[in-house]
């Protein structure tokens, strides 16, 4: 079955979406999006996500011609034509056909339905290498579609045989491409309060936790930590093992981190079955 979208006001087969070549989106980079993901035929923690969405098209000034209501209207119509039990919905909101080619525009709204692929079983178990880079994302608390620097870096990782990276400016830590990151070191868990996208996962992790330091992270105190992990939509948290040529810890995945992990998965079986 070829999935459905919605675009231009109706739900229609993906390929028949079109954009206009001078949307902002396409020649400026200039957009807004989100993604969340379906677990029995329910968007997980939907309204924290049109939060984000709704907030994140306010703080760009692209008008969002719908309301909350009609866009959970929209998903649970396309939840049920892509028959999508476990998958991935993405709301897409773009910069619009601007009269001067630049200034923000009517957007363009999108929603596509997307299968949805975890990472392998072995990362989960055995944890993954980060390499780390001099950066940090700007506007980062707003989920812009501009990822042109992590698509760039992602050759760099990819060639350092790392499966994404983590960003640091001035010797704090920030987050990685996709994901927010937690270290714990004696029993204390902390994630970097700046230069972070507000993510959701880590808003839930946060909660289940109940005592998270939120504060500047040095570069030093990660690789110093007992346990280091990343969370996001699309991954919940995969353990961080190894951070360029360090080992976190003693190079194995920390309880801790798989405890959480279990309680996130418990959380959305109960909100979803
Ligand atoms: N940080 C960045 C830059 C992201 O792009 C994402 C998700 O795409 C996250 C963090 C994690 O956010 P969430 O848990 O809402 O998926």
């Amino acid at each position: 079955m070829k999935p459905f979208c919605f675009a231009d006001g109706k739900i229609i087969p993906i390929e028949e979406a079109t954009i206009h070549p001078m949307d902002l989106a396409v020649i400026r980079g200039y957009g807004i999006f989100d993604f969340f993901r379906t677990v029995n035929y329910k968007p997980l923690f939907l309204e924290h996500y049109l939060d984000r969405f709704i907030a994140s098209a306010a703080k760009t000034f692209i008008p969002l011609a719908y309301s909350r209501e009609e866009l959970r209207q929209i998903i649970s119509d396309l939840i049920e034509k892509n028959d999508l039990k476990e998958g991935g919905l993405r709301m897409v909101l773009t910069g619009g056909i601007s009269d001067n080619h630049f200034s923000p525009a009517k957007g363009k709204l999108f929603i596509f339905a997307e299968s949805l692929i975890f990472p392998s079983q072995e990362k989960y178990e055995k944890g993954i290498k980060l390499l780390s880079l001099e950066y940090v994302r700007s506007i980062a608390e707003i989920k812009t579609t501009n990822y042109a620097y992590p698509v760039w870096h992602s050759v760099q990782w990819n060639e350092a045989g790392a499966e994404d990276v983590i960003y640091h400016m001035h010797g704090e830590i920030s987050e990685s491409s996709r994901s927010n990151i937690f270290i714990i070191k004696d029993g204390v868990v902390s994630t970097p309060e700046k230069h972070v996208l507000r993510g959701i996962t880590r808003k839930h992790v946060i909660e289940i936790v109940g005592d998270v330091a939120i504060r500047p992270i040095y570069f030093e105190e990660m690789l110093e930590a007992d346990e280091v992990f990343i969370t996001s939509t699309t991954k919940i948290l995969l353990p961080v093992t190894q951070v360029d040529n360090h080992l976190i810890g003693d190079g194995k995945v920390g309880n801790r981190s798989l405890e959480i992990l279990e309680k996130f998965k418990d959380l959305a079986n109960k909100l979803c079955y």
